[in-house]
């Protein structure tokens, strides 16, 4: 717009010129201007911002001149407002006045002190309390460098990101914004993007801001070397860039880089987080996840830590196995156990808070809540000094439970503090003798005024006398109608109320003004040792940040022991080979869900001999439920935590790969055919021999020979590469290729035929099933009787066709697949297993279709389509459609 261009124009007043100024400056974000008691935006952002919040348009007359389209609102709820446009993706820059509007000459000081994006958000309430929030900035591309910052804990990580592994990445972390370099494609996803120039994205500039904002000589420090670390360094430098854009007060909470190294952890992948519901639900609403079920974390801290450790396992046994003493010690010590967990409970968010602290952001109640909290490491300290496990003894010594920090402020914040400070009363009596002094001058002044209702009544003899405050007229003596007459003439009379008059005196108004002088005094002192011990503590911020992550680790650790004592897991064995060998194995969430004692446990080996499982039996059979539990039981045991089974013995995984068939995953808009080979050749990129593979349903959303042909190929690949793989299918048919590949077996999932119905066992056991009892199921479902019948008779009918049973294998194998046809007659042959036999004669309706499809096959074949028009083409199938019908 013109104006935007000149903020000189003379069009204008000078506080719009002074707006136009600064939002020319912040042309990406919504500016809120402070004016007094509201944020007002004007122009563009005004029509942009009533329309986005639903509040009023109006004008703002602007000098007698050109009138500016303006929306406000109040300062009060300005969270309210911020919070609606950045769920919208929308930021906005706060300006506020900087200079007290009584004291400045001509127009009032004003700039930008922050900008609020969905990002770099501080306030609590807009956080999610068991995960972070995350700011993500991308650099380069195959591969990408990601900086990583929650600037609401003040955690930052630096990783590197193959290509194919960035959307996954993404997925994992679920970033609230993004930073990418202007120009470049943007990253598939839901994802809040800020594009910044190109010229931000440069590793030696990363390599100077990071030096700059640690005050450090050189990045080597934390483990970054600029010939090695490009992407990382020009990663940081452009998200640390943003970060002092969005926050030019400055950000003293943000800890060192971590430099996260491949090789350490394992990747998941999203389809595996989804398919194996690590921390949310397939179907949102139904069904647990794991995260869900495992978190007994006593602080937020430690449950963010374990939502992220979920999602990043370990793949180093002996790291694994540091965990794994830590949690069996606290699992066997169940008393010790209890009493750091009870000492875990009164600590609150102190990552969160120790931010808010050093942003300056805290409230009394939030300092006091901080304060609280560091109170109870004292207790935790203790707790942990009976344990000797070598994580937890590194714990322990190094644990510094800063006493002196709590201690100053419990020294000085008043247990009863309000929440805010200008309620006063925030600082403890005797923490101040000047504090004190005052309130005593208060308070005698208050009493004095109180003593005055007695000592009038008694002297005017008007016994309903009472001295009363309000807002507008401050201190007053109320008189009832009734007693108007006995008046003093020198009092001085102020307000009329219905009933009752209200009057001054001068003594009144002289103790009035020392309450007042007082009241006055005491706010300003209170605001002043209040932000000094804010500061105070603000300066602590790093030993407070040391100590929360250790907090963090431990009730990570204590959460793990939980949930081993109370759901009866065992430790693993986890080992450097190829071995897979779970006995009694469960399924972690099926069996919390099910009744007491109900769930069936199994065994499940894999080997150097035995890389592949094909594990049939029929639709609800169990076969999904025992492979995740195979994945779950591994992940579990990659965190160092202890496993649902009698034991465990598991090769480490470089990754675990899940593919759930399309029609098993209904999730939003994933159920296509190529999402579901997309994902299948992922993971023949993707496997290796120390992979393990999860494989169910797969081929599934096509046609049932084109999916059994794939299922068998991919099964030849994986079979090839070696990776340790479990493959749940309804496609008897694979048990062939289970015998005829040397490191293959078939198992499949007992199920018990009592007549017509099937029992399920839920037992996992050697051998295929040679059928899918679809048809059974379909009974067992209540599909009406009629109909289950006519499904047996057309099964019978298929599986007595040249690849029927016997032949399968040998038909299959060969290249020439026929799609399934129906229009083959079928061969009489006695019903399977008491199914109603077709009792030698088809059934007539059955003949008199077959012959109609036999009809038009034969037209079919005479058919010379390029001497046809369109027409006739139509015509001719409007015909064959007759047969149908008739
Ligand atoms: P499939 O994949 O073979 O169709 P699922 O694994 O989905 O079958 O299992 C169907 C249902 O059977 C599950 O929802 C669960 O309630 C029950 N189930 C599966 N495995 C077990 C088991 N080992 N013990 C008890 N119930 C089980
Ligand atoms: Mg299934």
């Amino acid at each position: 717009m013109m104006a935007a261009a000149n903020p000189d124009s003379s069009a204008y007043s000078p506080l719009i010129r002074q707006y136009l100024d600064i939002k020319s400056r912040h042309p990406d974000s919504l500016l809120f201007f402070r004016v007094g008691d509201f944020y007002e935006m004007f122009f563009e952002d005004a029509e942009e911002g009533s329309g986005l919040l639903g509040i009023t348009l109006t004008a703002r007359n602007n000098g007698g001149k050109r009138d500016v389209p303006l929306a406000g609102v109040p300062v009060k709820a300005v969270n309210e407002y911020v919070s609606r446009l950045l769920e919208m993706g929308r930021r906005v820059a706060i300006c506020e006045q900087l200079e007290d509007p009584a004291e400045a000459r001509g127009i009032v000081q004003r700039d930008v002190v922050e900008i609020i994006t969905p990002g770099t958000v501080l306030e609590d309430r807009l956080l999610p309390a068991s995960r972070n929030n995350y700011v993500v900035a991308i650099a380069g591309d195959a591969p990408f460098g990601l900086a990583v910052v929650d600037l609401s804990t003040g955690e930052f990580e630096l990783r590197e990101v193959a290509a194919a592994d960035l959307n996954d990445e993404l997925g994992r972390l679920e970033p609230a914004e993004i930073v990418i370099p202007e120009e470049t494609e943007a990253p598939a996803g839901p994802w809040h993007l800020t594009a910044r120039p190109a010229w931000r994205f440069d590793a030696s500039l990363g390599d100077e801001r990071l030096r700059e904002w640690f005050g450090v000589a050189s990045s080597s420090g934390f483990g970054l070397d600029p010939a090695r670390d490009p992407l990382l360094l020009a990663a940081s430098g452009a998200l640390l860039g943003y970060l002092d854009e969005v926050r030019p007060a400055g950000l003293d909470h943000l800890r060192p880089p971590r430099v996260d190294r491949a090789g350490r952890v394992m990747y998941l992948d999203e389809m595996t987080r989804r398919n194996l519901e690590l921390v949310e639900p397939l179907r949102p609403g139904e069904g647990a996840s794991l995260l869900a079920l495992i978190d007994r974390t006593r602080t937020p801290m430690g449950a963010r830590l374990l939502r992220r450790r979920l999602l990043r396992p370990l793949v180093v046994p002996d790291e694994i196995a540091v965990r794994l003493d830590a949690v069996q010690e606290l699992l066997e010590r169940a008393e010790e156990r209890e009493r750091v967990r009870g000492a875990l409970r009164p600590i609150r968010d102190l990552e969160r808070l120790a931010a808010r602290v050093s942003t300056g952001r805290a409230a009394p109640r939030e300092l006091l809540g901080l304060g609280l909290s560091l109170g109870a490491l004292p207790g935790l300290a203790t707790a942990l000094a009976p344990l000797e496990a070598g994580r937890l003894a590194e714990l322990r010594s190094g644990f510094d439970p800063l006493r002196d920090v709590a201690a100053r402020i419990d020294e000085a914040i008043d247990p009863d503090s309000p929440h805010a400070l200008k309620d006063g009363g925030v600082i403890r009596s005797g923490f101040s003798a000047e504090l004190d002094e005052l309130r005593g001058v208060r308070g005698s002044a208050v009493d004095f005024i109180a003593g005055m209702q007695v000592r009038e009544r008694e002297r005017t003899g008007i016994d309903t006398l009472k001295i009363g405050f309000n807002r507008v007229f401050g201190y007053y003596l109320e008189v009832t109608r009734s007693k108007l007459d006995r008046v003093p003439e020198e009092w001085t009379r102020r307000q009329t109320l219905t009933n009752a008059e209200r009057y001054l005196t001068p003594e009144l108004k002289e103790w009035e003004a020392k309450v007042l002088g007082a009241d006055d005094e005491i706010a300003k002192l209170e605001a002043r040792l209040f932000h000094e011990l804010r500061d105070a503590v603000a300066a602590e911020v790093g030993r407070i940040q040391a100590t929360a992550a250790q907090v963090a680790e431990i009730d990570f650790l204590a959460c793990l022991a939980e949930v081993a004592a109370a759901e009866d897991y065992v430790r693993p064995r986890l080992s450097d080979d190829i071995a897979f060998d779970i006995e009694e194995g469960r399924h972690p969430v099926v069996e919390a869900a099910a009744a007491r004692d109900t769930f069936i446990p199994n065994d499940m080996r894999l080997d150097d001999e035995r890389r592949i499982l094909i594990v049939t039996g029929p639709n609800m059979a169990g076969k999904s439920t025992v492979l995740r539990q195979a994945g779950l039981i591994a992940l579990l045991a990659h965190i160092g935590s202890f496993v649902p089974a009698r034991r465990a013995h598991i090769g480490v995984c470089d990754r675990v790969f899940t593919r759930v068939g399309a029609s098993d995953n209904l999730a939003a808009g994933q159920s296509t055919f190529m999402v579901e080979m997309t994902e299948t050749a992922t993971i023949l990129h993707g496997a290796t021999e120390r992979s393990l593979v999860l494989l169910d349903e797969i081929g599934r959303g096509t046609s049932t020979y084109d999916g059994l042909s794939i299922a068998w190929a991919v099964t030849e690949r994986l079979h090839e590469l070696g990776a340790r793989t479990v493959f749940a299918t309804h496609y008897h048919e694979l048990v062939g290729l289970a015998e005829s590949l040397p490191r293959a077996a078939a198992f499949n999932v007992a199920v018990r035929e009592t007549g017509q119905d099937i029992v399920f066992l839920y037992r996992l056991q050697p051998g295929g099933s040679d059928r899918s009892y679809g048809v059974h199921v379909a009974r067992l479902a209540g599909l009406p009787p009629d109909v289950v019948g006519r499904a047996a008779r057309i099964l019978h009918m298929l599986e007595s066709g040249p690849w029927g049973a016997g032949g399968r294998g040998a038909v299959l194998a060969e290249a020439g697949l026929g799609q399934l046809s129906l229009f083959e007659a079928p061969a009489p042959a006695p019903g399977p297993d008491g199914d109603p036999p077709p009792s030698g004669a088809p059934d007539p309706a059955e003949s008199a279709d077959i012959a109609a499809a036999r009809e038009v096959l034969e037209k079919l074949a005479g058919i010379d389509l390029d001497g046809m028009t369109p027409l006739e083409a139509l015509n001719t199938l409007a015909e064959w459609k007759a047969f149908g019908d008739a």
